[in-house]
């Protein structure tokens, strides 16, 4: 079914980021401050993009760490000022209970250790933020959601090019009619791998290969640039199990989603070549991005080739990061939910696990709305 309300509301949220604070009494003590965050997991992501950021945010404070290394979290506090009382590890973690400063967690951890950090955050009383791909099964997703709810915490995905410029402006495009009807997208994204013994090519810490680390990012586009859920998918996969680095995940894996307008949506992941590409042609010709997905540096065309650019000025907006944790700084302020809430996360996640059972039984397989 096409959730045009909610897309609406993507690309209304990337717009208007700075939405008005709503007196409501019961998170009057949030009014009026920056959140404080905590941030769970000081790897190349955490350490190295999200801590960063906190300097470009309106709503938003860094507070906390929770590391199993002392010695980095020691020095990652005082290069950014943090009392050293805000130090966790991943024994006392649960005693961020009795801190006030914490608003939000972030888990910055590897994809087997997600479902597990979010319900510990939301019973120690806080929201949580949770990079993608939210766990590794749907059912730990559901568990996820199910303990944020119980607990009244808000629950949010990092579903970042929610928040990028040239992703909005490609979806406000595309929206509009620029390339009339549109009829099929395509996304390819993938990336070299080297350590075999790296946890993202261990089948239980990463919870699959390419897909789940980078065919996520064409899934969700897909659903987001065209605003429609898949009906359907048929996936292929191609990977050389003789290759050290791929004995437990796959390497290549394709897959074709059918939405209900009738578009096509043709995806690839790989870890075995570096790619990173969106494209959307329609009746009247294209958009297309290149890179579509990255940190920095993505590129917008519109039209029938690569003739008209429109990749958007950089402007003096937030950054990707910055925005999405105002964003969900501002839910928890007006009580609101995210754009990109948990559900967000548990339906990619439920036709991640369509796609790796089609790729298995070579079947096309229906996918409920
Ligand atoms: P990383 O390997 O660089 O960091 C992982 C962190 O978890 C490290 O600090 C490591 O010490 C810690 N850790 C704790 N227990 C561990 C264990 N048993 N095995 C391995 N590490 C353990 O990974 P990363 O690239 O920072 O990724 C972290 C999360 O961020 C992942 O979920 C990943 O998908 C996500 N991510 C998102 C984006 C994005 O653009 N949204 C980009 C990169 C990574």
């Amino acid at each position: 079914m096409i959730d045009v309300n909610r897309r609406k509301l993507v690309v209304a949220a990337g717009a208007t980021l700075a939405a008005s604070t709503i007196g409501n009494p019961a998170w009057a003590d949030v009014a009026g401050r920056k959140l404080g965050y905590a941030i769970v997991g000081l790897g190349s992501y955490g350490l190295g993009r999200i801590i960063p950021q906190f300097k470009n945010c309106e709503h938003s404070r860094l507070v906390a760490l929770v590391s199993g290394d002392p010695a980095k979290a020691k020095r990652v506090a005082a290069e950014y000022g943090l009392a050293e009382r805000n130090i966790y590890n991943y024994d006392n973690y649960d005693s961020i209970r009795d801190n006030p400063e914490i608003d939000i967690v972030y888990v910055c951890l590897p994809v087997f250790m997600h479902a597990e950090y979010t319900i510990r955050a939301a019973k120690a009383g806080k929201h949580v933020m949770c990079e993608k791909p939210m766990a590794i099964s749907a059912a730990e997703c559901e568990a996820m959601i199910a303990a944020c709810k119980t607990a009244g915490k808000k629950l949010m995905i990092g579903y970042r090019c929610h928040f990028e410029p040239t992703n909005l402006e490609a979806i406000r495009r595309a929206r509009s009619g620029d390339i009339g009807k549109l009829r099929y997208f395509r996304s390819e994204h993938g990336f070299v791998q080297g350590d075999p013994s790296k946890w993202r090519l261990k089948k239980k810490l990463g919870g699959g290969g390419s897909l789940m680390d980078m065919g996520i990012y064409a899934l969700n586009a897909a659903r987001y640039m065209t605003g429609e859920e898949p009906i359907s998918v048929f996936a292929t996969e191609h990977t050389d199990r003789k290759d050290p680095r791929f004995r437990e995940v796959e390497d290549m894996i394709e897959f074709e989603l059918e939405f209900p307008s009738g578009v096509i949506g043709s995806c690839m992941s790989m870890y075995s070549a570096n790619q990173n590409h969106i494209m959307l042609m329609g009746e009247k010709g294209r958009i297309e991005l290149e890179p579509g997905t990255s940190y920095e540096g993505n590129r917008l065309w519109v039209g029938r080739g690569r003739e008209n650019e429109i990749t958007p000025p950089p402007g003096p907006g937030k950054t990707q990061w910055a925005a999405q944790l105002d964003h969900l700084s501002q839910c928890v302020i007006d009580n609101r939910e995210p754009i990109v809430a948990g559900e967000e996360g548990l339906r990619d996640l439920r036709i991640i696990e369509a796609i790796y059972r089609s790729a298995r039984e070579q079947k096309r397989l229906p996918l409920r709305a």
